[in-house]
């Protein structure tokens, strides 16, 4: 992935705060297109579990299908009947599992028996999310780094954080704050940093349809604050 888009690095309180402000002067389909973010938490109603997984599958079954059908399409075909059953599974089961908290990875931490106190890289995780303002994929990889305070994570947890946040509908920045923090909280220290590199194709296949821009964004804290910091962690992802 090319590292030839906009550079967002989102890692003061105060900074988000006026973000905020700021977009709320936006007009809601400036800001869509724009793609802002409005919070760091994912938006979500106070119904969000009165439904099922059974119970959610069914009602989007029925929407999908309106959509299909208000676009032309003949359900009845064969080839699409089983459409709309197969996207409401996809949605719940898969792309947007990660909206229901149950489905949050379990994470046993260990001590830090080595007493490795250098910086833990990650790399090349690769994500797969959707833009919540098209709903279409954003395709990236993730790169993520620690500085033990005393307990280490398997380094598979990483991955299923990283995609765990990925499955919802998401905003890049936000995306990245929220795989910041969640590994900021379990591993009992500050020093986290995630970058994030992804092709969106709501900008490549459509819109300006630029095919060859990609997004990177960046979360930094503790000593990743640090210049020294950020340097040893850029001549590991060289
Ligand atoms: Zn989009």
């Amino acid at each position: 992935m090319k590292l030839n888009g906009i550079s967002l690095n989102i890692q003061h309180k105060e900074e988000d705060t006026q973000h905020q402000e700021l977009i709320e002067l936006l007009d809601p389909h400036e800001l869509g297109d724009e793609h802002r973010m409005t919070s760091v938490e994912t938006p979500m109603h106070e119904g969000a579990f009165d439904l099922s997984n059974e119970e959610k599958k069914a009602k989007i079954e029925t929407h999908f299908r309106e959509i299909m059908h208000t676009l032309g399409l003949d359900l009845t075909d064969d080839s699409l009947k089983g459409t709309p059953a197969r996207v409401a599974k996809m949605y719940v089961d898969e792309i947007f599992s990660g909206l229901n908290p149950e489905n949050e990875p379990k994470v046993v931490l260990f001590d830090n028996k080595y007493k490795y106190n250098e910086m833990l890289v990650e790399k090349n995780i690769t994500l797969y999310s959707n833009c919540e303002h098209h709903f279409v994929p954003i395709i990236g990889r993730a790169h993520i780094a620690y500085i033990s305070s005393g307990k280490v994570i398997g380094l598979s947890k990483l991955n299923r954080i990283a995609q765990y946040y990925a499955k919802r509908p998401q905003v890049q920045e936000r995306l990245t704050v929220q795989i910041g923090k969640h590994l900021q909280r379990i591993l009992e220290t500050d020093s986290v940093a995630v970058i994030i590199d992804a092709e969106h194709l709501c900008v490549s296949s459509r819109g300006i349809q630029d095919v060859n821009s990609s997004t990177v964004s960046a979360f930094y804290g503790g000593e990743f604050d640090k210049k020294s910091r950020k340097t040893e962690l850029f001549n590991y992802l060289k």
